[in-house]
């Protein structure tokens, strides 16, 4: 039997590639009820392993798939294999492109005001018949009820959340069944990408598996503690977790 799935801190990522993950979206948006995706990288699994509540919003959604390399690398030492990755911001642009074809809606909430206009300037040259149901910035504190209602009435498919972890994975996690969108996504930083204020890396530094190490490179004086602390946390976690399976058998689902 093939691999399906790996636990890592307690979160059962799924072992499926970027075209397994489409498909298995598209039903979930096919059934019309509401279904939550979540990305995981090193960082937000170190949170989980330390913040019940987050881990248990990671652990309740529909499908969560592996952001970042080091998650990749991080099944292997578990002795399991990941096809790859399955990152916020492409399946985020799979999407929509499929959405421009399928005539689903789209609302995206997250990021300033000038990143989330470029974002959807951007979209919606690249796909003319994209629907926008509607869209929000991220910084509404205090009018959360506002933004739910308005993203409901809105009546989207698909939901794209834009401001960070784990904030967009609790504000998701707690008005999911209110906003009653069949699928939601975490995307991070994204719409700055995609509105081009923030430089992703390169096609072959993304293939190989090398982005973390252009954003490091990018930003080193602000990052290189994030990095340092939070990788070392993660080998840590793996090890515990590789004594732990050495006990009680394998780690994931075969
Ligand atoms: N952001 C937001 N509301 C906030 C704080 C942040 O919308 O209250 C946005 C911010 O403008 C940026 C994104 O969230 O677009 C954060 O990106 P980051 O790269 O830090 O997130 P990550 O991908 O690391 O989760």
């Amino acid at each position: 039997m093939t691999l399906q799935f790996v636990f890592i801190a307690g979160i059962r990522v799924e072992a499926i590639d970027e075209a397994a993950a489409l498909d298995r979206i598209e039903s979930m948006i096919e059934t019309g009820r509401p279904h939550l995706m979540v990305v995981v990288n090193a960082s937000k699994l170190v949170l989980a392993s330390e913040d019940p509540e987050l881990q248990r919003i990671i652990s309740s959604a529909d499908l969560v798939t592996a952001d970042g390399m080091s998650v990749v690398w991080g099944a292997r030492v578990l002795g399991s294999r990941l096809p790859g990755r399955v990152t916020g911001i492409d399946t985020m642009e799979r999407l929509v492109e499929r959405a421009a074809e399928r005539g689903w809606r789209v609302f995206f909430l997250g990021a300033k005001q000038e990143a989330l206009d470029g974002a959807i300037a951007v979209l919606t040259a690249r796909h003319p018949s994209l629907v926008i149901a509607g869209s929000h910035n991220g910084y509404f504190a205090g009018r959360e009820n506002e933004v739910v209602a308005m993203v409901r009435e809105s009546k989207p498919h698909l939901l794209f959340v834009a401001m960070g972890s784990p904030a967009q994975e609790r504000f998701l996690s707690s008005n999911l069944a209110e906003m009653a969108v069949p699928f939601s996504l975490g995307v991070g930083g994204s719409l700055d990408h995609v509105a081009g204020i923030s430089r992703r890396a390169p096609v072959w530094m993304q293939r190989t598996g090398m982005e973390w190490l252009y954003r490091f490179a990018s930003e080193p004086r602000r990052l290189w503690r994030r990095y340092l602390i939070g990788n070392t946390r993660f080998a840590l976690l793996l090890w515990r977790e590789r004594r732990r399976s050495e006990h009680v058998g394998p780690s994931d689902g075969r």
